[in-house]
């Protein structure tokens, strides 16, 4: 799991390249501009010369520098407008040599605001993504709160429900974008999400680890299956040592197909999940777990140790999905 400040760093690292890349581009234009047009070398040195003339005036005059410094600039503004006329007469776009940036905010700084320095907008996207291409979140671009479409669901009567399919899993949603919105670091409380194949449990949980990820909070899913290599692995030769780490430090975790594991009762990697659990528990560090076992399955499965932990209503809230397998109606 990349950490945010790992991700932020790998995103303004990508904006220094290009700062570079944008100043490399500007060399070039100016070399192209001047070779059909030496008229526009010399107003470019006129205007190099006139702002260092201004600037050791004003160290020269402090008292006069504000006159001086109002006649060079329109001065400056005189030799930009005839290098941007020189430019359209030799076929060029008049802002042709102004400088390149990427994003017009920040003007590829990274930093947007005065006095107080903020992250540019450009760089927290970048961030989000370089943390969703780690770790299997790259599912969370498409899947999150915003690509939800509770229309894929039918509108019609369930026998034995009071709701349809569609309005029930619009209520679930409604919890969730809650939960995923007012989420707080060591507040403990978690889901489950459980019910056959098919219902969107899955992508329901990718929509709470996107919303919670783009709060700023650490979150690492993983599938039951990967997390029960990761266990055998560790106990082999520390190998994933870091993972298993992150398994209990994320501030989130995102559990997928709990149960689908080849796991036995009383096993190392049983008590590796156990440990996990218990240690998450004890550091009130959330989960939200999806699994098509109920509760009874999960005593069965798992013993008493894990499934009093999970199914503690102080703790988690369950929401057991019901009706129709939608995946031949949602587009991927
Ligand atoms: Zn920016």
């Amino acid at each position: 799991m990349i950490s945010r400040e790992q991700a932020i760093k790998t995103a303004l690292y990508e904006l220094e390249q290009q700062r570079e890349e944008n100043y490399t581009q500007e060399r070039e234009r100016e070399a192209e501009v001047i070779a059909a047009n030496p008229e526009i070398q010399k107003l470019m040195d006129r205007r190099s010369s006139l702002l260092g003339q201004g600037i050791r005036d004003a160290f020269r005059d402090p008292q006069g520098a504000k006159a001086l410094s109002e006649k060079i600039a329109g001065e400056m503004r005189e030799l930009n407008s005839e290098i941007r006329r020189q430019l359209v007469l030799s076929g060029f776009s008049e802002d042709y040599l102004q400088p390149i940036t990427r994003c017009r905010e920040c003007k590829d700084t990274g930093y947007v605001g005065e006095p107080v320095h903020e992250l540019c907008t450009c760089v927290r996207q970048r961030m989000l993504r370089i943390m969703m291409s780690d770790a299997g979140l790259r599912d969370l671009e498409t899947q999150n709160f915003s690509t939800y479409d509770a229309e894929v669901y039918p509108d019609e009567p369930v026998p034995g429900r009071k709701s349809t399919q569609r309005a029930y899993m619009e209520k679930v949603r409604q919890r969730l974008e809650q939960y995923a919105n007012e989420f707080e670091r060591d507040a403990g409380k978690g889901i489950i999400l459980y019910g056959a194949s098919g219902l969107g449990k899955t992508f329901l949980m990718n929509c709470v680890a996107e919303r919670v990820l783009r709060r700023g909070f650490s979150v690492l899913k993983i599938s039951a299956y990967r997390l029960y290599d990761v266990l055998r692995n560790y106990q082999y030769d520390q190998s994933e040592s870091e993972m298993v780490r992150d398994l209990i430090n994320a501030d989130l975790l995102a559990l997928d197909d709990m149960g689908t594991e080849p796991m036995t009762r009383n096993n190392n990697e049983q008590r590796g999940l156990y440990n996990i659990l218990a240690e998450r528990i004890a550091c009130r560090r959330a989960m939200i777990i999806t699994t098509n076992l109920d509760r009874g399955q999960t005593l069965e499965r798992y013993g008493d140790r894990i499934a009093n932990r999970l199914y503690d209503a102080g703790r988690m809230s369950v929401y057991q999905l019901f009706g129709e397998d939608v995946r031949r109606f949602v587009k991927h």
